[in-house]
Formats: C-alpha cells, sequence, structure tokens
C-alpha cells in the first residue's frame, strides 16, 4: 500500500499548489490502495471524497510541501474514520462480566487469557476465566493452559453443555470467591449460522454482560465486515477485538468495521503470546495503514516551531562565543513547544516500541528552567561569573541543590563546547538537517 501511496503523492511533487487535477490523480491512486488494504468499496469511496474536500479547500498553504500535506489529511480522515481517542473497557459491577464472541479461530480464548493477564497485572483485579466453548473438549483444555500460564483461575463443567449454565454457575462462583471480573470464552464456528448466533445470544441475555466484545482476525479482510454486522444484529456489542495484527497485515478490515457497525476497536492482538495485547490507538492504524512512522507531522512540526531566523541569531552567537543561559532557555523551550518528547520520538520508525517504557516527559525541564529562572539577567548571559555564593543563591531560589547547579553547569560548558566545535560548515549542515 505504501508504494502506491508513494507513487500516489509523487504526483503532486514538484507542484506548487494541490489544483483539482492533481489531487484527482492522487486520489484516484489513494482509493485503490485502501481497496488494497480491504477496505469496503463504498468505504473507501466516501473516504477519498472527504478528503478531496479538505485538500482543495487547504490550497492556500503554500509552505508546506503539497506532497506532505496531502499525507497529513490522508492521515488525520483515517484516524478520524477509525474513531477518537482509544476506549476502555467498562469494568463497573461486581463482578463485571464481559463476554467474547466471535467465529472460530478468530481468536476469543487466546484474547481472553490477554485480557486476564492485562487486568491481572492492574493489580486491583482478580479476574475469572470461564470455559463456555462446550463441543471440544480441546477448548476446554486450551483455556486451562491458558489459565496456568498467567496465574489466573479458570472456570470450567466438563459434564455440562449447557453454556447459559455454566456462565451463570461461574459467576456465582465469582461472587463467592472474590473475583472481580468475569471473562467469558465461548464458541464460535467457521461461519455465521443460527445455532451459533442464538447460543451467543442466550448466553448474553441471561447473563447481561457489562461489556461484550467481538473478536476479528483482521487477516479475514472483506469478511470480517459482514460477520461483525450479523454479530452485532443479535448483541449490540460493545468492542471490537482486532486480532493477529502482527506480521504485516494492514488491517484495513478496521476502518471498514468501524464504519459499517459505529463501535470502537478497544484492543489489537499483535502474537501469540499472552504479552501480545495493546490498546488500540486510531493514529497509530492509520500509520499503519499507510505504512509509515508520523514522520510526516514530525517534520511539519519541526517546521513550524523551529523558526529559521531564530537559527541564524543562535549561530551568529555561538560564532562569538555570546551563547548563554537565555539561549539556553529558548531552546528548552523551542524543544518542547515541539510537544511531549515521548510523542514526538513515538513518531520516529522504529522508535515508538524501544520507548514503550522509558518515561521522558516535560517534567524533565522543570528543574533545569527554575535554575536559569533563579540566575540573574548578568549571570545567564556571563556564566563564569557563578561563584560559590551565588550557586548557592541559586540552588535556594530554585529549590534545587548546588550539585544539580553544579550538574546544570557542566552540561551547559559541554553544550556550548560542542556549538562552537561544530562552527566552520558542521553547524550549519547541523541547523539544515534540523530543518528539514
Ligand atoms: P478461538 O477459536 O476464537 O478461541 O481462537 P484461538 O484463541 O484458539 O486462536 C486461534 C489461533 O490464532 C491460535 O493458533 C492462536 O495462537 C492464534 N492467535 C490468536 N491471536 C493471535 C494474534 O494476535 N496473533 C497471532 N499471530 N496469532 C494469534
Ligand atoms: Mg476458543
Amino acid at each position: 500500500l505504501s508504494d502506491k501511496l508513494d507513487k500516489a503523492l509523487h504526483v503532486l511533487k514538484g507542484h506548487g499548489s494541490i489544483t483539482e487535477v492533481n489531487v484527482a490523480e492522487t486520489l484516484k491512486e489513494v482509493r485503490r490502495a485502501l481497496l488494497d488494504a480491504d477496505v469496503n468499496f463504498k468505504i473507501a469511496k466516501q473516504f477519498t471524497n472527504t478528503v478531496k474536500e479538505k485538500a482543495l479547500g487547504q490550497n492556500v498553504l503554500t509552505t508546506l510541501q503539497p506532497g506532505q500535506l496531502m499525507v497529513k489529511i490522508v492521515k488525520d480522515e483515517l484516524t478520524e474514520l477509525m474513531g477518537g481517542d482509544a476506549e476502555g473497557i467498562n469494568l463497573s459491577g461486581a463482578p463485571s462480566v464481559i463476554l467474547m464472541s466471535g467465529l472460530q479461530g478468530s481468536g476469543k480464548t487466546t484474547f481472553s487469557g490477554k485480557l486476564a493477564n492485562y487486568l491481572k497485572n492492574k493489580k486491583t483485579k482478580k479476574p475469572l476465566l470461564v470455559a463456555c466453548d462446550v463441543y471440544r473438549p480441546a477448548a476446554i483444555d486450551q483455556l486451562h493452559v491458558v489459565g496456568e500460564q498467567i496465574g489466573v483461575e479458570v472456570f470450567s463443567d466438563r459434564g455440562n453443555n449447557d453454556p447459559v449454565a455454566i456462565s451463570q454457575a461461574a459467576i456465582a462462583h465469582a461472587k463467592s470467591n472474590g473475583n472481580n471480573v468475569v471473562i467469558i470464552d465461548t464458541a464460535g464456528r467457521l461461519a455465521v449460522d443460527e445455532a451459533m448466533m442464538t447460543e451467543i445470544s442466550n448466553i448474553h441475555k441471561a447473563i447481561q454482560p457489562q461489556e461484550t466484545l467481538f473478536v476479528v482476525d483482521s487477516m479475514t479482510g472483506q469478511d470480517a465486515v459482514n460477520t461483525a454486522k450479523a454479530f452485532n444484529d443479535v448483541l449490540n456489542f460493545d468492542g471490537v477485538i482486532l486480532t493477529k495484527l502482527d506480521g504485516d497485515t494492514r488491517g484495513g478490515a478496521a476502518i471498514s468495521i468501524k464504519s459499517v457497525v459505529n463501535k470502537p476497536i478497544k484492543f489489537i492482538g499483535t502474537g501469540e503470546k499472552m504479552e501480545a495485547i495493546d490498546v488500540f490507538y486510531p493514529s497509530r492504524m492509520a500509520d499503519r495503514i499507510l505504512g509509515m512512522g508520523d514522520v510526516v507531522s514530525l517534520v511539519e512540526r519541526a517546521q513550524e516551531q523551529f523558526d529559521e531566523q531564530e537559527a541564524r541569531k543562535l549561530q551568529k552567537k555561538i560564532a562569538k562565543n555570546q551563547f548563554g543561559f537565555d539561549d539556553f532557555l529558548s531552546q528548552i523551550q523551542q524543544i518542547k513547544k515541539m510537544g511531549n518528547m515521548k510523542d514526538l520520538m513515538g513518531m520516529i520508525p522504529g522508535a515508538g516500541k524501544m520507548l514503550k517504557d522509558v518515561d521522558i516527559d516535560d517534567d524533565a525541564f522543570k528543574g533545569i528552567e527554575a535554575i536559569i529562572h533563579s540566575m540573574t539577567p548578568g549571570e545567564r548571559s556571563t556564566p563564569s561569573v557563578l561563584n560559590a555564593s551565588r550557586k548557592k543563591r541559586i540552588a535556594k531560589g530554585s529549590g534545587t541543590s548546588v550539585q544539580e547547579v553544579n550538574q546544570l553547569l557542566k552540561q551547559f560548558n559541554q553544550m556550548s563546547k560542542m556549538m562552537k566545535m561544530m562552527q566552520g560548515g558542521g553547524g550549519k549542515k547541523m541547523m539544515q538537517m534540523m530543518k528539514n
């Protein structure tokens, strides 16, 4: 898909503004690309119409590359189409009951385990897994294996072939056993049929779950839409789980499902392991469908915020050895203006995963800013005057320690030295790099 899109957007490069003609050319390619990713035909058409209106309405924006602007409009629209913010799971109720539905092989049993593990790791939750796939003994075994693996209790009743009775007994068990979440794994068939629909509908009516989830294999493409519609007609489910989004599945089905049943996609499954579960983020999914990290908006934000004149002024100062703490402070503010650090890094393809557990945020700058604000203008422009008593005063004024002040001074000196070194060609290149 991204190759096609690249090609489509290539058409726009070199043109000064977006005109009706090249928008039409581009959109034809975008539409073809969406169809290739299994997006429903009607939805793809509707989508490109919206994008067209937006693109033509924005031809005043001559500062940006039209190609980039087009990518941004396409991406924003895709995100919009897949729903706004990520939505959680309703965990009210004592216990809160979560019912899984979906075809056989869609990943219900696996996802039940993943969700139990996810909730268990939240500490306040003590989930109970319930085996209601009564037709295949192996299905019950499978859930027991999963439960053992994640240390979550599994409720089953091998002699009983009535899933309604089993789920009711499980909820009673949960109440007396202190399980505050009950996850009911059900049987599915290979295709939508009446027996399956009646069965899941009966369970649904009897237990009235707080949350009914429809699990769908993202590799099933167009069929996924029909299946989702059939289940939604009977269950009016609360959310969709997209499984098997690992590998190179583009997941265009996500767009279609969301548009047809208008229910939020809540989680995605990205592998067979119990940890392979992620909250669904529409904008990330749009990136995935477009097949790229959000490099474009990273560039845009950088462009917006990194004012060229500022950069030139700074270069002059460095050359004259006049780089002071005020400049340091404005550099920090530039970085902050560009947005949350983690967000920003997440836009670099490949870096997002690496940074998942790292906590970088604006707070990291708070101490530094406080220290600089406690300096007099003279101290800021000529940091060499900072002696022991001045440092002590600054530490006191900023609520930090002399050690922290020293640490900042050290960083500042290193930075000044580095900037000095980059002069003579290297610096210019660096500035250019930051701008492009
Ligand atoms: P069920 O019939 O709906 O209960 O589906 P299962 O949970 O038994 O899953 C069917 C198959 O898909 C199993 O082999 C799972 O290991 C596999 N599976 C489930 N979720 C994922 C996923 O997110 N990624 C991958 N790669 N495989 C998955
Ligand atoms: Mg199963």
